[in-house]
């Protein structure tokens, strides 16, 4: 029992169209910035709610605002965007669409904050508060939440006191986790053009080779984490493409290679990219490059660091909500734009994790040691978390998270 069983014994009574919704919207995938489908589904349904709708911000970003009398305004996210993937789940609710999957779960996210938001409209007398729930368009590309920034959403709702996101993870369906600190890494694309001098194969002394200066950077490179960074820090510098010339007796005038880094504080990343620009430069001067490297950042993911205290709020509730099933998120390498909005609306935040595998086929994995063989992970084309009990621990995690700071329950004790 906790103060938000209450408004949680409405469940029951959304169940089944919350389902067919997420049904639907696993059907029917859309890329980052092509969420119109979705956008509109949700609008249309906000509305009939009672919200206060904006839609078309940043895109296709959707707020919903839902005032009921004084108290602390509550920011809830979901992200909507699926991935250029097929999809090989053999659901028979799988995508309809070519060659584009849900396989990162956003479907589940947008289902769960559409309940949560039903849910809180239809029982305003047992809570007192703002709530905002917000539907970010372009996780996966980096740019939604900062598109929406940029589009004036800080102007269209009042400052919240608290953000809130959640996401979908391989681990037992029911379960909840949280984590204080940094939580999800930073992420960074660069992408570095060198500039050599071409010619003839035979004869190097006449050109500045690229190619070979491609080569050093990289090897350079693999000293930034070794000797750059404190054994007690954690980063990964990977260079995952290199790309110069066309024949083995041409050499070429450039050389491109494309890096990614995983940072978790400021600090590190950045110095790595400092770190990054100071060594191809200095590899390019060393080598009489006849040209300045060109060097780009891009597909930038910021570092999701979780405020101790709300997370703590947030802990204590889904504890007394959940028991056994609130647990202690792993730190994760992977990335999100998500705190972008609170950082820029200077609120604090806090992003945890929902199981979303068959808890009897995870415990079977987990006892003969295969979870990475056997459990398909976010952006697998077998990535399909079991729709219950997913939906209705995502839906109660949003409304028991909300419910610590809008005094959810004290009406009616
Ligand atoms: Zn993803
Ligand atoms: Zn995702």
């Amino acid at each position: 029992m906790s103060a938000a069983t209450g408004i949680l014994n409405g469940y029951d009574a959304i169940r089944d169209d919350q389902e067919a919704l997420y049904r639907d919207l696993h059907a029917h995938p859309e890329l980052s910035h092509e969420e119109s489908r979705t956008a509109a589904e949700v609008a249309r349904r906000l509305e009939g709610w009672g919200f206060d709708v904006r839609s078309g911000i940043g895109g296709s970003g959707v707020v919903g605002i839902l005032r009921a009398g004084d108290g602390p305004t509550v920011l809830m996210r979901a992200d909507m965007d699926a991935l250029p993937i097929t999809e090989a789940t053999g659901a028979d609710y799988g995508s309809t669409a070519d060659a584009v999957m849900h396989a990162c779960g956003h479907d589940v996210h947008v289902a769960c904050l559409l309940g949560a938001a039903r849910l809180l409209s239809s029982h305003q007398d047992q809570w007192s508060g703002t709530v905002v729930a917000l539907f970010q368009p372009a996780e996966e590309t980096g740019d939604g939440a900062r598109g929406m920034l940029d589009d004036g959403f800080a102007d269209l709702l009042p400052k919240p006191d608290v953000a809130l996101a959640q996401h979908v993870l391989p681990g037992p369906a029911g379960t909840v986790l949280t984590r204080p600190g940094p939580v999800l890494s930073s992420a960074d694309s660069v992408r570095i053009t060198v500039y050599g001098r071409g010619g003839h194969g035979s004869t190097p002394q006449k050109t500045v080779d690229p190619v070979v200066l491609a080569a050093l950077i990289v090897v350079r490179m693999q000293t930034v984490v070794a000797r750059e960074i404190a054994p007690t820090d954690t980063a990964v510098l990977t260079v995952g493409s290199i790309r110069a010339g066309s024949k083995s007796n041409i050499i070429p005038d450039e050389a491109v290679l494309e890096l990614n880094l995983r940072t978790y504080t400021e600090a590190t990343r950045t110095h790595m990219l400092e770190a990054i620009e100071r060594i191809a430069r200095g590899e390019s001067m060393a080598s009489g490059s006849p040209k300045e490297p060109q060097i780009e950042v891009y597909d930038s993911f910021p570092l999701t660091e979780n405020d101790e205290t709300v997370t703590t709020r947030v802990a204590d509730a889904f504890a007394e909500h959940f028991g056994e099933r609130a647990l202690e998120m792993d730190l994760q390498t992977a990335s999100e734009d998500f705190s972008d909005v609170p950082r820029a609306l200077g609120v604090p935040y806090t992003y945890w994790s929902i199981g979303g595998t068959d808890p009897d086929a995870w415990a079977e994995a987990e006892r003969k040691g295969t979870i990475f063989s056997d459990i398909p992970a976010n952006h697998s084309p077998a990535f399909l978390p079991v729709i219950q009990p997913t939906l209705e621990t995502g839906t109660a995690a949003l409304v028991v998270a909300a419910g610590a700071w809008l005094g959810l329950g004290s009406e009616n004790g």
